[in-house]
């Protein structure tokens, strides 16, 4: 797997899943396929035959001997009957590409939730005896108080999404290792988290100071064609309109410097720098 080196900050994907497909419609029903046939740069490792393809992944940051997690993914053995690529997973794909880094899980000092989606915590916990605990028995978890507060109480009112509260979230909390924050808070030196809401009402990004700098976007963006098309936000978008603002504030001021936007769920290697162009942006092609 490739790695992003920035300055002191060593970046690399674990990806759980590597397609998952939505169809076009389901994702961005306001999209317009011809105008998207227009745009020569979106190939078909982005879309084709009407789907969307994304990967699922989390990303690893090393920095001076910290080892830090963005985001948990679908996780393995996770009740998900509405989702079947996500249902009852082995979890096999997500262990080994860490155990290719030379980690285990108790390696593992940090973990940020840009958000509390159940494609972002699910390795957040393991099945141990029949009860979920936490999968990173050293670490710190980190998710914003606005996130953790609107679905703790979406949940107490019957609405757990996918279940991913009470299996990936609640247990961490449980156990002590859930540490909520507030805006403009520092993850470590040239770390520091931003709110981003919209694609979830707590929504973070991860602002990294090192080398050219990074954003880790989560899913402020969940496919380049939202690049050419800034204005559209997806469905599972929580705030669609603030989902705009977000994403457009970020995606401009990485188009203004040479940072690397690092979503979650775009095509290999999974980051990219981007320019204006048109009425929105283009990924940055090296010649
Ligand atoms: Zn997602």
């Amino acid at each position: 797997m490739s790695k992003l080196e920035l300055g002191e900050l060593q970046i690399t994907a674990l990806t759980d899943i590597e397609r998952f497909d939505v169809p076009l419609t389901t994702i961005f029903p306001e999209a317009k396929s011809d105008a998207i046939k227009n745009i020569t740069w979106i190939g078909p490792e982005i879309l084709s035959s009407g789907l969307l393809h994304l990967k699922i992944r989390s990303w690893l940051l090393r920095l001076n001997g910290q080892v830090i997690l963005i985001d948990t993914c679908v996780g393995a053995h996770k009740d998900r009957p509405n989702w079947q690529d996500w249902h009852q997973r082995d979890g096999v794909n997500w262990l080994s590409a860490l155990a290719a880094e030379g980690l285990k899980p108790d390696d593992v000092d940090v973990v940020m939730c840009t958000h509390l989606h159940a494609d972002h915590v699910g390795w957040n916990t393991k099945l141990l005896n029949g009860r979920w605990v936490p999968t990173f028995q050293n670490a710190r978890y980190i998710c914003s108080k606005d996130e953790y507060g609107y679905w703790s109480e979406a949940a107490a009112l019957g609405d757990d999404k996918h279940g991913s509260f009470s299996d990936s979230v609640l247990p961490i909390m449980e156990a002590n290792k859930m540490e909520l924050v507030d805006s403009d808070w520092d993850l470590g030196p040239g770390l520091h988290l931003e709110m981003t809401p919209g694609h979830s009402p707590g929504h973070m990004c991860l602002k990294a100071k090192h080398g050219q700098g990074a954003v880790f976007a989560g899913d402020i963006i969940h496919s380049p064609i939202q690049l050419a098309f800034p204005e559209i936000s997806s469905a599972f978008c929580n705030d669609p309109v603030q989902a705009r603002e977000s994403r457009l504030k970020i995606l401009n001021e990485i188009a203004n410097d040479d940072s690397f936007l690092i979503p979650a769920h775009f095509p290999n290697p999974g980051w990219m720098q981007i320019d204006r162009h048109d009425e929105g942006f283009m990924p940055r092609f090296v010649v």
